[in-house]
């Protein structure tokens, strides 16, 4: 009896009433969600859908969404959730590859659904799918069993399909709601993250829900709409990706103070919060941000800044419970050598949150799976107090001259100039030193005078000499992914 479709059925059983979802001002309690999601079960079964049958679902942010995936569940099937940006050759790979039977899709993601569906070979179904009787309990599952698949975003060659199974998503929604956020009904939840994508889907929709709390849907962000709908909800807690939060300081500063309201708690995922963001975002919203660390494949929280054992910013916090993380040698690849804490390495999880294996992929399943542990492909270290911080991606590291340049640091130093919005910094091939370091930066609002030559000696005062970006280059904005992350392949591909 542990199904993530049980996360919204037990929440509706033990408060109906309660609002769930806020969609576009339409406030949906626990019940009406529950049923909605039975029906779209029992509609999926009468056209076919067996228990272990595939079901995709493309859908902005939006009470279909959930109705879809709980409802999908429901019937015993596996959702498979496609991202939201892919164009329609990409969505039909990924429905081809999951072997999914059909596709529930609408709004605005339509046109690239329904192609990518013909080309597939797979039913579509436009808004949810209609008919047959509801069904009067969910399909039971084994905690074994998978419920989800997600597509990694193909960074590193074809999209993978992360296996992840009902005790992966409870028992990480659960730790969320209750562990690290200790979410209750009063608690309303700001929905802004994609919920294609495993940071939203566990912890803003799954957590939310399993608390009896309520979330309000987000289809598209931005820091002026976000900050309106923090105040018009009562939102208690925000959760994002850094340029959500960098969008959202930028857009309390327009505000003024009356526009900013308080909040209860912020979490912070995905990719690496500046500190002075960090710093910002708490001033201007009385709280503290919390920052977690985590992959797709980790369902996704692996650690989590815990009040417990002291909030450090700038780093990843603590392994979060029934987790356990190492710091492993990169270098040595078929098996796990773990280090001493201060030294630098892989990070390495196992727990309960490590998914079940990439679909079909063996070979990327044994070289991500080694001695029992996940390699995560992140460069991290481990304090003497054990916070985890996280260094880099492994392939993100630029190698200039022989040494060894995290960007991450690189980007840290740049994004406390007053002058500097937003910056990512990159390896581009350079004749003499394979490569060179070169920061790509966005500019505040009316501090266009700044020269690349001030950037490059602010680095120089504040980082060793193998360390500063000898190029600067100012650009309009950085290339984001459907998740919010800076795309940092797109600006190397660029430059090269
Ligand atoms: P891909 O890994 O395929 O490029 P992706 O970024 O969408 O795609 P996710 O599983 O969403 O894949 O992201 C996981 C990655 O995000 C981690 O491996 C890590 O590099 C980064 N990340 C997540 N949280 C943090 C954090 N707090 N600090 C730094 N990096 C983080």
């Amino acid at each position: 009896f542990l199904s993530v479709a049980t996360v919204l059925g037990e929440s509706a059983r033990k408060h109906p009433d309660q609002v769930a979802v806020v969609d576009s001002g339409n406030r949906i309690s626990y019940h009406e969600l529950w049923a909605g999601a039975l029906r779209c079960a029992g509609a999926l079964r009468a056209s076919g859908v067996q228990p272990g049958d595939r079901v995709a679902v493309l859908l902005p942010n939006s009470a279909d969404f959930l109705y879809a995936y709980y409802g999908a569940l429901a019937a015993g099937a596996t959702v498979v959730p496609v991202h939201g940006l892919l164009v329609a050759e990409e969505v039909a790979y990924v429905l081809r590859h999951s072997g999914s039977v059909a596709l529930i899709s609408g709004g605005p993601m339509w046109p690239v659904a329904e192609e990518g569906a013909r080309a597939a070979g797979v039913r579509t179904v436009h808004g949810l799918p209609e008919g047959g009787e509801p069904l009067t309990a969910p399909e039971p599952a084994a905690p074994e069993d998978v419920a989800v698949i997600l597509y990694t975003s193909g960074t590193t060659g074809r999209p993978k399909g992360a296996l992840l199974t009902h005790l992966n998503i409870v028992l990480n929604a659960s730790v969320c709601a209750h562990d690290l956020l200790r979410l209750n009904g009063d608690d309303v939840v700001l929905g802004c993250l994609p919920l294609f994508h495993s940071y939203g889907q566990t912890c803003a929709m799954n957590a939310t829900l399993r608390a009896g709390a309520t979330l309000v849907l987000m289809p598209r962000f931005s820091g002026a709409g976000a900050l309106e709908l923090l105040a018009a909800e009562g939102v208690s807690v925000f959760m994002g990706v850094p340029t959500m939060y960098h969008a959202l300081v930028e857009a309390a500063a327009q505000a003024g103070p009356a526009g900013r309201p308080a909040l209860r708690a912020a979490v912070s995922g995905g990719a690496a919060l500046p500190v002075a963001v960090l710093e910002r975002f708490e001033a201007a919203f009385t709280t503290r941000v919390l920052e977690g660390y985590g992959l797709t494949e980790t369902s996704p929280v692996a650690t989590f800044n815990q009040p417990e054992f002291g909030l450090r910013p700038g780093t990843v916090g603590h392994p979060v419970w029934g987790v356990e993380i190492g710091v492993a040698d990169a270098a040595v690849e078929d098996a796990v050598v773990l280090l001493a804490d201060g030294e630098v390495g892989e990070v390495v999880v196992r727990g309960h949150n490590v998914f079940a294996g990439y679909l079909d992929d063996p070979e990327a399943t044994a070289a991500a799976v080694v001695d029992g542990w996940f390699r995560t492909g992140d460069l991290g270290v481990r304090d003497e107090d054990g916070f985890l911080s996280i260094v880099d991606r492994k392939k993100d590291l630029v190698i200039r001259g022989g040494f060894n340049i995290y960007p991450r640091e690189v980007e840290e130093v740049l994004v406390r100039h007053p002058a500097v919005s937003e910056v990512a910094v990159i390896g581009v091939p350079d004749e003499t030193r394979g490569e060179e370091i070169c920061a790509v930066v966005v500019l505040r609002a009316g501090t266009e005078t700044v020269t690349e030559q001030e950037l490059i000696d602010w680095s120089k005062e504040r980082l060793g000499r193998h360390k500063y970006p000898r190029i600067v280059r100012f650009t309009g904005a950085l290339p984001l992914g459907p998740t919010g992350k800076v795309l940092k392949r797109a600006l190397t591909a660029g430059s090269a």
